[in-house]
């Protein structure tokens, strides 16, 4: 049976738990989403989602209850880890000048260089249709919320969605970052792949 730890320190994370159990029923699979608040949680998960909210509360309290290098070591071993929006940043190798000031914790696993709120206070919260081909043609809602972009990808990083001109999804290895919230959606395809990178399809 399946089992996906998402790390639950702050931010979406039920939403992401419930966006797990759709993408189960939707393609027949076994399997639950656990609410990881302690590293021994983490042992033998076959994937890991770390969700969105204030990266810079994520990585820090990840770094105090020694989530950050329990995630660190399984993601290194090739476990699978989704990232989204704030979790997107914390898997950067790279940031901007907040994530300097700020001097949040960044667990460095992906060649992605990030800029944090990268959108501006016009255009804070917003859905768009993005074209992500892994997923198929029909066009997935992207919602964004005070989202990130990556500037800079390096090494085997490929980019998987883009959005006016701007690094919105990328793939690396047994790893995704988008910049958007999949789990705030009712289309579970991003979710459905994810689990399929769980069952060593990647
Ligand atoms: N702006 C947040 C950050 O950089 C991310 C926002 C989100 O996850 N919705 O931490």
């Amino acid at each position: 049976m399946m089992r996906i730890g998402v790390i639950g320190l702050q931010g979406a994370v039920s939403e992401h738990i419930e966006a797990v159990r759709r993408a189960l029923v939707a393609s027949g699979q076994q399997g639950e989403a656990v609410w990881v608040a302690r590293p021994e949680q983490l042992e033998g998960v076959d994937g890991i989602i770390i969700p969105g909210g204030e990266s810079t509360t994520i990585g820090k309290l990840m770094k105090i209850t020694e989530i950050f290098d329990a995630v660190k070591r399984l993601a290194e071993s090739g476990v699978p880890l989704l990232g989204t929006c704030a979790g997107m940043v914390v898997l950067a190798k790279r940031g901007d000048e907040q994530v300097a000031r700020t001097k949040q914790p960044l667990l460095g696993l992906m060649d992605i260089a990030v800029v944090r709120n990268a959108f501006g206070r016009q255009r804070e919260s917003f859905e768009a249709e993005l074209n992500i081909p892994i997923l198929g043609e029909k066009p997935f809602p992207g919602v964004f919320i005070r989202a990130p972009v990556v500037k800079e990808v390096w090494g085997d990083a490929e980019v998987i969605a883009e959005f006016m001109g701007k690094i919105v999804g990328v793939k690396q290895r047994n790893m995704v970052a988008v910049a958007f919230h999949p789990e705030l959606t009712t289309d579970t395809r991003l979710h459905e792949y994810f689990l399929r990178m769980c069952r060593g399809q990647f």
